[in-house]
């Protein structure tokens, strides 16, 4: 199977050639049709498993056929992942991915100046990576866009149920607009996320590699 076979846009297919990628690896075989159909999707899949291309060339992919009709910028993915540097590689791979399109991503990290983060939410780039506390600061003073979010990826989940941010999460979720894509990736689902699930998508489909 190739990326091609995978209903992914030519403007996303033509970065990963450029990258060298020479076929999906198992989790984006399964987990990308899925996401470009639409689904919710929870993916059950270690760090190293390919699982951050997995959620990145579908949303991409559907961001760049979408951008051309609308001329207006705002937010539509939203990206929470448990660390910085999680928040980084997952940026840097966006970077990549998203080369021959003009999207904009936004990083939102504590560590880093807030004021220069509340300046570039301003901008209404299409896609903000974020860790959950510093989101949720901003989130309360008003400084996100996201009533037109389409699409929101909670990344490496059991992680951010260990370091405690699952009331941070849920406060963040809880004002997103319900027409929305949700994909949640972790290495296992314990009974909190499984509840997560249930509380904030919809018929989720799984996928476990
Ligand atoms: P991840 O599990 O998302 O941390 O990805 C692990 C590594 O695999 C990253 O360095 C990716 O750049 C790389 N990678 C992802 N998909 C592919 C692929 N289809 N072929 C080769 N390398 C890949």
């Amino acid at each position: 199977m190739s990326f091609e076979q995978l209903g992914l846009a030519e403007r996303i297919t033509k970065a990963i050639n450029e990258l060298g990628y020479a076929k999906p690896m198992p989790i984006q075989q399964r987990a990308i049709p899925k996401i470009v159909k639409n689904h919710d999707l929870i993916g059950i899949a270690q760090t190293g498993t390919g699982k951050t291309a997995a959620f990145t060339l579908p949303i991409l992919s559907k961001l760049c056929q979408a951008t051309s009709s609308d001329n207006q910028r705002h937010t539509k993915a939203l990206i929470i992942a448990p660390t910085r540097e999680l928040v980084h590689q997952i940026h840097e791979n966006i970077r990549k991915y998203a080369k021959f399109t003009n999207l904009r991503t936004v990083v939102v990290t504590g560590g880093a100046s807030e004021q220069h983060q509340i300046e570039k939410l301003q901008s209404n780039a299409d896609i903000v990576i974020a860790t959950p506390g510093r989101l949720l600061a901003l989130q309360k003073g008003n400084h996100c866009q996201f009533g037109k979010l389409e699409f929101l990826v909670l990344d490496e989940a059991d992680r951010m149920l260990d370091m405690g941010f699952l009331p941070d999460i849920i406060e963040i979720i809880r004002p997103l607009p319900n027409r929305r894509q949700t994909l949640l990736f972790s290495a296992t689902l314990p009974k909190p996320l499984e509840k997560l699930a249930a509380d904030f998508m919809e018929k989720p489909e799984i996928v476990e590699v």
